[in-house]
């Protein structure tokens, strides 16, 4: 099997900071790209009980790029679960994503023989794999890489 290492060129759809012409639309809220969602996830829903900032979803759903989300998102505080949430969270971004973009979600479908792999330089291991020198006995656990896979195989079982 052959392997997408990087999710760049003609296979950029795949990465999450992907400007999506359809954004994902959830709880009334747009977010731009997966980041967006991602990262305004981490904080509490505006009916949680308990919500610090309720306003912090609808700011980083403004952010101009994902960049900006992901900077942000580091700032918030984090809702209490959100060890346990946020591989699910990432699954739902990715699904609500091709669901939103059938050109996308074909062009998912397409990568059907290989194994997708984030390979990146910015020394992320937990969601892909970096290839720097200093990462190369370091195997990366590439959670993208498989939710993508996971939510590519949904797709083909679900038309
Ligand atoms: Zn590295």
């Amino acid at each position: 099997m052959n392997t997408i290492s990087i999710f760049k060129g003609k296979y950029n759809f795949l990465s999450n900071f992907f400007t999506l012409e359809v954004p994902i639309a959830y709880n009334g809220i747009s977010y731009p790209t997966v980041e967006h969602f991602y990262q305004a996830m981490k904080s509490l829903g505006p009916t949680d009980p308990g919500a610090l900032n309720p306003v912090d979803r609808i700011i980083i759903a403004g952010d101009s790029s994902p960049f900006m989300a992901r900077n942000f998102g580091r700032t918030i505080r984090l809702r209490p679960d959100w060890e346990n949430a946020k591989i699910s969270v990432m699954r739902l971004g990715l699904i609500l994503k091709f669901a939103a973009n059938p050109e996308l979600k074909t062009q998912l479908l397409s990568t059907w023989e290989s194994v997708l792999v984030e390979g990146n330089h910015w020394h992320d291991n937990i969601w892909g794999n970096c290839m720097c020198p200093k990462c190369a006995n370091t195997k990366g656990q590439n959670l993208l890489g498989y939710l993508l896979m996971e939510v590519r195989e949904l797709f083909r079982l679900i038309k």
